[in-house]
């Protein structure tokens, strides 16, 4: 049986899928879905056809606010069969749409709105657009007029309006399939395909009629209609179409009627429409039983009066005639119009009974404009004119107000009334007018992500904020929609502005007068007037007025005070969305601009960049800004707060000091309302980057001031920017300025460009190639992490060498056209994300899976791919192993292709890695290409190694300085890229444009972190400013405080990064050896409670630093000197280097040291190459450290040898020598480590590899001296504790809570702007935590309140969060992060947010436990003393861990592997709640998960994974 049908809108959705090509379905937003939405979705879903085409149907979902109806134009030009399903409150904007689609086969479905009570002037107010117009009340009724607006739209070639009422809703089954199959003209629509309007105008005709073709004189006509473009004498039976331009049929109806006739075409008329419409009713009777006509009269034939109804409710007043008592209503009758346009008034006469005297005509119309209804016009019209006219009934008009089942009898009962009274009442009212309280139109909602700039506006603004359009301001009778509009708004502020002038003059007035009481209030007046202008000084000025004229309380103060709120310069603004840059939108914009008024536009554009590649040329919206700009006289400004918060702050105040009209033009890309920051982040960051939505301020009257009138705030521009420059002749100033950022702007991005550089890459290398002699063999490869290059780039050598014509290169660079002409190729792909392709190999996939044209008979492939068996725990996963090279492979056969070899697998779990794997294949296919024995083949050259760099590189000088001169890239050499981290500074790339960039052929976004040394994390105030500056000037305007207790900077590009270094030593501090295999920043406890004892221990942690600090004087050199000193040193003073303590190949891998100050280990001591743990005398002073060696963190996912460990203690130093404990650790490193494995080249596995006996016995053999026994201590906890305390001194410490360390500002906490405040009148110390917060140190009692004010109002004072966000910590990751494989720093906060409630609902709010996460298991955030942590393996997946020690003196154990949120949320709620019912008296959360056996403990580094909870097997 048929599914039913609930609403007359998913009845009509039905219809509108099976007969259309393109359904546009517009929504309230993109998520709130329409009434028709989900229907339409669970159509497209089930792959059902359209019953006309029989593909699938298109539905296209477009918002409500978005000029709608634009989408039309490029589907219905190009031939497709365009239907819209909408509501009535989107049709009056989209009236200049209407006139123009009219001669269109294009079907609008409409339901009336309200629906509890619709306004039938929506429908009267476009009556005269030349569309058909149609209506329906009922479901079912809904559903055979929506089959008859198709109908007719085919049969007539004009765009028919179906409206229909929603108020009921009974169901209905689904149509009856032969009734579409009758009605539907298949030959028309056919015709209109072929025919394809070539038109982009949006404003002039398009030039289309809808015709009819007729034979000879013959009418009435066939029934059939196309698009034609009139064309002058062309218009003959060989091009008119016949039905719908069938031709093939013209030609039969000429022939069938065997004379000689002309076939002609000629625009469709009114009556063509009658007739096409009345046998599309009778298909409806024939198929149905229910039977339909233009006019439907229901009652008895020798009716007296009529009620003629037009609104909702015309079965109400049919079912009160058919239950009335007999004698009631016998002599009345109830008519409505079926096919309300074209209006067949001529034939109602026909209808109406003879009888009929008197007609009422109701017309639900909400506010009527006018003294008569236009339904009430248009039956005067043909009732009262032309022949009929005598005896013709007379008209009298109603207002049809809201009725029910229950009120409907009373209604028309007084209706009646009316008409037999002698002389009835025109304009009678009837029902409730303003209907019931569900009717009042909804209010289009602002979506909470635009939040973000309407808070920055109030926080700028305060009280001078005026926003005209505001959604809260009451705007009595004027509909929410309207006043929202740029046009509404800017009328209302145009009243404001004459609103002010005339207070003005009335106060120039009134300050001359004596009209007051009290006599300071002329005098106040007189003030006011001097500054009112001016936004600040009026403000002040006002304040004190309102007071005064309050207390004067004479008349005329009293007349002032009423509009009080005028007094203050407001700054007025008008808040848009995108929808006022689509064409309807625009004009409003234009009225603005034009008007030159100090007026301030903020137009919010929401379109993500993603959805913009995708949009259709005629949906393309204005440039608002470089309209604004061509005006001349606007401010504008092009902002998006997720790139450049303080550039919004620049804009707004710019505007609104603007003299004169201010578009700001505001990005904040989001699909859903819901998206989440990041995304919007990520979305902001693609556009800005790529040129897409540029950043940048425009004043045209900068240059009157000596300034430039258009500042470019972001690297790239568009096109159309860039030409607008040109001619404003301000690109050579900017370019001879930035040579960087012209050559940006001279890129190309088209893809035809790219296309034809692949082509001469390829064409370049065959070239190359002709030269040798062997077989050719080409090797594509798909790498995320570089392993399948190296292979396909060894593969390449290594086939040179054997003398065939080899050629590598990445699947995304291979024209896919040249797979047929190979001879032997080779693919080579890793496995990324869920069993796919990587990033550089989709494109070529995709191509391959979906191509047509494909033959590979005379191919010879094979394909190897690389992966990891056990990184999928889940057994249904486990397909996912090396899936792409699996996939490849099986589709390669089906296209022919002649296997070379059997598909080679390299799996990351065999001993070698997928080595084993590979080196079988490889020896296979040398066999299959005949070249397996060659003789004499030269050994392969080692590959160079990261020793081989160092030992090369002069003591770190490396070729530095010239990449750093290179203008032509923004990256610097790989061997330059390790030499850099010695110096402090890693290059990376923005991960989150990485795809798009390189879609667009860019090379990534280089960019580059900057680490400073800062031992022990103490800055002084001065230099906390200079950090602020530094990133703010050079980086990307945030600053991280690491887990090691320093500064970051991110996203410094290769021209700053010298002015950046320069700006870090002139603030006395240093990057050298932040990075890099040295001693890196040495840690200390920031012990704010104790400040002698940190004074002591802060300067061992200082001596250490400077002691183990690199000799090499390249640093100097390369970033401090200038081009002057350089050439003194070129004269003969160059100095010679060395290292007395590293040697030319300083450490083996990364060294860290960290002293901890008992009970706190908030440095985490045990995670440490050295590990200090201070020791007090009795007396409280310093009495030397324990030394721990062999702790570390990183390790490498599936590769056993790795691990991570805690130090291991080897006894303790005094404080004076302690740094020479350090340095003797550090040498037996050097001279010990692994220098040929990097991954097992760290101290923990020399001190494990030699034993730590042994270790320390070298270590005393190089001091001459032994260490003394290990002292004991107790600690407490890793985490720090917040708020304020006081030292015993009486200086006062404030521990702010920072989450995962990131220093920004954001439009809801202006954390950076506030401690920027707080360093400007802070005369203590800046101390960073190894947990990444920040203690506001040596505060005197004295300055304890100003500091607090400030504190407060930054909220930089609010530690009120959960114990477990508390003790969260998060490494960078993504973006930055080259080796992150996962988020982190950016997804740790929403996860605790998710976990948060159960938190609370089981009492845990104010415990601690402490979570890490990391992006990758290099572990920075020390994940593996975390007791849970999340160690990033995929996008979106973790390793979950378990049973870490409270105070990180445990490691923890793997629980689960590759788990996603809805996998961790599953583990972790119901382990919380089990904690807290379960654990015993102050039980810790790490114990707690050993003791009930959920994880075993890790009792050493080497026993960390064994006993795991989860096994990787298969
Ligand atoms: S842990 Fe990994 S992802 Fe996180 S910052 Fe360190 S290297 Fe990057």
């Amino acid at each position: 049986m048929a599914a039913a049908l609930n609403t007359p809108e998913e009845a009509v959705a039905r219809i509108a899928y099976l007969s259309s090509d393109v359904v546009i379905s517009v929504q309230p937003s993109l998520s709130v879905p329409s009434a028709y939405s989900s229907k339409l979705e669970e159509l497209a879903s089930s792959g059902l056809k359209c019953a006309l085409s029989k593909e699938t149907t298109e539905v296209q979902t477009v918002r409500q606010n978005a000029d709608p109806l634009l989408s039309v134009y490029q589907p219905a030009r190009s031939g497709k069969i365009v239907s819209v399903t909408t509501t009535s409150n989107t049709l009056i904007t989209s009236i200049p749409h209407l006139y123009k689609l009219s001669n269109y086969p294009v079907v609008f479905h409409v339901s009336m709105q309200p629906a509890a009570f619709p306004d039938y002037s929506e429908i009267t107010s476009i009556r005269q657009t030349g569309l058909i117009l149609l209506q329906s009340e009922s479901t079912q009724e809904a559903q055979d007029m929506a089959v008859a607006a198709h109908a007719l739209a085919l049969k007539s070639g004009k765009a028919v309006i179906h409206f229909f009422s929603t108020s009921s809703q009974t169901e209905v089954a689904e149509e009856d399939s032969a009734l579409l199959e009758r009605a539907l003209d298949r030959a028309a629509a056919s015709g209109f395909r072929e025919k394809t309007v070539d038109s982009n105008n949006l404003y002039a005709d398009d030039g289309v009629v809808a015709q009819t073709a007729q034979v000879g004189e013959l009418t009435p006509v066939i029934p059939a209609s196309g698009l034609v473009t009139p064309e002058p004498a062309s218009i003959t039976a060989s091009t008119a179409p016949s039905t719908a331009g069938d031709s093939t049929q013209a030609t039969s109806v000429t022939s069938a009627s065997s004379v000689d006739l002309e076939v002609t075409s000629r625009p469709i008329t009114s009556d063509d429409i009658f007739a096409q419409a009345t046998s599309i009713f009778a298909v409806i009777k024939e198929v149905t039983g229910r039977s339909y006509s233009v006019f439907e009269y229901t009652g008895p034939q020798h009716a007296e009066h009529a009620v003629f109804v037009f609104g909702s409710t015309t079965q109400l007043f049919r079912d009160v005639l058919n239950n009335a008592p007999s004698g009631e209503y016998d002599k009345v009758g109830i008519i409505s119009a079926r096919l309300y346009r074209p209006w067949f008034g001529a034939h109602l006469p026909n209808v109406l009974p003879k009888s009929v005297s008197k007609i009422a005509v109701l017309e639900q119309i909400h506010r009527q404009t006018t003294r008569w209804g236009p339904l009430f016009l248009d039956l005067l019209t043909c009732l009262r004119t032309g022949p009929s006219v005598q005896g013709a009934p007379s008209v009298v008009a109603h207002k049809l107000g809201y009725i029910n089942e229950e009120t409907a009898p009373q209604a028309l009962r007084g209706v009646v009334q009316n008409l037999r009274s002698e002389s009835p009442i025109q304009n009678l009212s009837v029902g409730l007018e303003n209907g019931p309280p569900e009717a009042i139109e909804a209010k289009p909602e602002q979506p909470g992500v635009e939040f973000a700039y309407m808070k920055i506006l109030d926080q700028l603004f305060g009280s001078r904020l005026h926003v005209a359009n505001s959604l809260d301001r009451p705007n009595a009778g004027i509909s929410a929609t309207i006043a929202a509009s740029p046009e509404y708004g800017y009328g209302s502020l145009l009243a404001r502005l004459e609103k002010r002038k005339s207070l003005v003059e009335k106060v120039e007035k009134l300050a001359k007068s004596s009209d007051f009481a009290t006599p300071g209030a002329t005098e106040l007046l007189s003030k006011w007037l001097l500054v009112a202008e001016d936004e600040t000084k009026s403000a002040e000025a006002a304040e004190e007025l309102i007071q005064q004229l309050d207390k004067d309380g004479s008349k005329a103060a009293q007349a002032l005070l009423e509009d009080k709120a005028l007094f203050k310069k407001e700054s007025r603004w008008l808040i848009g969305s995108d929808a006022w840059a689509y064409d309807l939108g625009n004009s409003g914009v234009h009225h603005v601009i034009a008007s030159g008024k100090n007026i301030n536009m903020l137009v919010i554009d929401s379109t993500p960049y993603s959805q913009r590649a995708a949009a259709d040329a005629a949906r393309r919206k204005k440039d608002i800004g470089l309209y604004a700009m061509n005006f001349g006289n606007a401010y504008v400004a092009s902002v998006a707060v997720y790139s450049s918060y303080t550039q919004v702050l620049h804009a707004m105040l710019e505007a609104d000091k603007f003299d004169g009209p201010s578009v700001v033009l505001a990005y904040l890309p989001y699909n859903k309302e819901d998206d989440s920051a990041l995304t919007v982040m990520k979305e902001t960051k693609t556009a800005v980057d790529i040129g897409y939505w540029p950043l940048y301020r425009y004043d045209p009257t900068a240059e009157e001031r000596g300034a430039d009138n258009f500042t470019l705030e972001s690297e790239r521009i568009k096109k159309e920017l860039k030409e607008f420059l040109a001619r404003e002749n301000h690109l050579t100033q900017l370019v001879k300025r930035n040579p960087v950022f012209a050559a940006n702007i001279a890129q190309s991005y088209g893809k035809e460009v790219r296309q034809q550089q692949k082509r001469n890459a390829k064409d370049a290398f065959a070239k190359l190639l002709d030269g040798l002699s062997g077989p050719p063999l080409t090797i594509v490869f798909a790498s995320d992490g570089g392993n399948a290059q190296n292979l396909a780039k060894r593969l390449e050598r290594r086939g040179k060498a054997r003398g065939l014509k080899t050629l590598a290169m990445p699947m995304d660079e291979y024209p896919v056209e040249d797979l047929n002409n190979e001879e032997n190729i080779v693919f080579i792909s890793s496995t990324a994300g869920q069993g796919e392709f990587p990033m550089n190999g989709r494109s070529l996939w995709e191509e391959v899976k979906n191509s047509t044209d494909l033959d590979l008979a005379t191919v010879n492939y094979s394909v190897f791919g690389l992966g990891d068996s056990h990184y999928w725990p889940r057994k249904q996963d486990k397909i996912y192993y090396n899936k792409p090279a699996k996939d490849l492979d099986r589709r390669l056969q089906e296209i022919g292709g002649k296997v070379l070899v059997e598909v080679g697998l390299g799996d990351d779990q065999d001993p070698d890695g997928y080595h084993t794997g590979y080196a079988d294949w490889e020896a296979k296919l040398w066999k299959a290409l005949g070249v397996d024995n060659v003789e004499g083949l030269a050994d392969e050259p080692p590959p160079i190694t990261n020793e081989d760099i160092k030992a090369a590189s002069n003591y770190l000088r490396g070729t530095i300085e010239e990449g750093l001169a290179d203008t032509s890239t923004l990256a610097i050499s790989a061997s330059d890229m390790q030499l850099t981290k010695f110096h402090g500074t890693y290059m990376q790339d923005d991960r989150d444009l990485r795809d798009e960039r390189k879609a667009q052929g860019l090379e990534p976004a280089y960019a580059f972190m900057i680490r400073c040394r800062l031992p022990g994390g103490v800055a002084t105030a001065q230099q906390w400013i200079q950090m602020d500056d530094i990133s703010n000037a050079f980086g990307n305007k945030t600053m991280k405080l690491t887990t090691r207790q320093t500064f970051q900077f991110h996203g410094v590009v290769k021209y700053n990064l010298k002015n950046s270094m320069r700006a870090i030593n002139k603030a006395l501090l240093t990057t050298i050896a932040a990075c890099g295999d040295v001693n890196r920043n040495v840690m200390c406890s920031s012990i704010p409670a104790q400040s002698a004892f940190h004074t002591a221990v802060h300067a061992c942690a200082k001596r250490i630093s400077d002691h183990l600090i690199p000799s090499t004087t390249a640093y100097h050199e390369i970033w401090l000197m200038d081009e002057n000193d350089k050439k003194v040193q070129v004269a003969g003073d160059a100095v010679v280097d060395h290292e007395p303590l590293y040697g030319p190949t300083y450490l083996p891998r990364k060294f860290k040291v960290t002293i901890a100050v008992p009970p706190h280990n908030d440095t985490d001591v045990y995670a440490h190459d050295i590990g200090l743990i201070a020791i007090k005398n009795e007396d409280g002073t310093l009495a030397g450290f324990n030394v721990l060696i062999g702790g570390g963190m990183g390790v490498t996912h599936n590769n056993k040898k790795t691990y991570p460990r805690t130090g291991s203690h080897i006894g303790f130093a005094p404080p004076d020598k302690i740094h020479l404990v350090c340095e003797k650790v550090m040498l037996v490193q050097r001279d010990n480590g692994d220098r040929k494995d990097r991954k097992h080249a760290r101290l923990k596995y020399t001190v494990d590899d030699m034993g730590v006996e042994v270790y320390k016995g070298k270590v005393e053999e190089l001091l001459g001296w032994k260490l003394e026994e290990t002292r004991p201590f107790h600690f407490d906890s890793n985490i720090d504790t917040f708020g304020w305390v006081k030292d015993e001194t009486g200086l006062n410490h404030f521990t702010c809570f920072i989450e995962n360390g990131r220093i920004e500002d954001t439009p809801e906490f202006q954390m950076k702007t506030g401690l920027r405040e707080l360093a400007k009148i802070h005369k203590g110390q800046f101390r960073l935590t190894g947990n990444q917060h920040l203690i506001i140190s040596n505060v005197a009692d004295e300055d304890l309140p100003a500091i607090k004010d400030l504190m407060a109002k930054y909220k930089l004072d609010n530690y009120q969060y959960t114990g477990l966000r508390l003790s969260s910590s998060a490494c960078v990751a993504f973006p930055t992060c080259g080796l992150a494989m996962a988020e982190s720093e950016r997804y740790l906060p929403v996860l605790i947010s998710k976990v948060e409630g159960v938190l609370e609902e089981h009492g845990l709010r104010h415990d601690s436990v402490v979570m890490r996460m990391t992006g990758c298991p290099n572990g920075c955030a020390r994940p593996w003393l975390a007791e849970i942590a999340f160690v990033g393996k995929a996008y979106g997946a973790y390793n979950m861990y378990l049973g870490g020690g409270y105070h990180g003196q445990r490691l923890n154990k793997l629980y689960r592997s590759s788990i996603k949120e809805e996998e961790i949320l599953a583990i972790v709620r119901p382990l919380f709640k089990r904690y807290a019912l379960e654990r015993e008296e102050g039980e810790r959360f790490g114990d707690f998960c050993i003791r009930i056996g959920i994880i075993a403990e890790t009792t050493e580094g080497k026993a960390f994974h064994d006993n795991v909870a989860e096994e990787e097997t298969e």
